[in-house]
């Protein structure tokens, strides 16, 4: 049977249960981050912050398991989650969250992220989240490939 994990943070009683929402963000690695293969225009920055922010983030992509370790361990980024992409269902199972999202570049990142139960936002023509904006400016600075793929 499934375990879930229950995320609290609870520090100033917003929400319904007397917590702040807790977010969740699965990340795909070529195309969208910009140490993919190709780069995406994610950077380390803006995952740095949504992690700062308190969203439960991860990568689900079609590299191996170990591949993802060792990219999250050379940006030193300690996630919760890294998993093939048909195996995005059970990030859900394994943790409680209000939302729960999957940012990546193609058909295969939306067909799983919605028979994950997940929203799809696509990094091609996404608004910027507010977590991707530099508090120095307030503008969302992609990775210096920009979004031309
Ligand atoms: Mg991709």
């Amino acid at each position: 049977m499934e375990q879930r994990i229950p995320v609290t943070s609870s520090e100033d009683g917003a929400g319904e249960a007397g917590r702040r929402p807790v977010g969740l963000i699965s990340f795909d690695i070529d195309g969208t981050l910009t140490t993919g293969h190709g780069p995406g225009p994610i950077t380390r920055e803006m995952v740095e912050r949504a992690k700062e922010w308190g969203y439960i983030i991860g990568s689900c992509s079609d590299r191996p398991v170990g591949d993802q370790k060792n990219m999250w361990e050379t940006w030193g980024i300690e996630v919760s989650f890294t998993v093939l992409k048909h195996m995005l269902d059970s990030v859900k199972s394994r943790f409680e969250a209000d939302s729960y999202v999957h940012i990546g570049d193609t058909d295969v990142d939306y067909h799983f992220a919605r028979v994950s139960g997940f929203d799809f936002l696509q990094v091609q023509t996404m608004d910027p989240e507010p977590w991707m904006l530099s508090p120095e400016d307030g503008q969302c600075h992609w990775g210096p490939e920009g979004r031309t793929r």
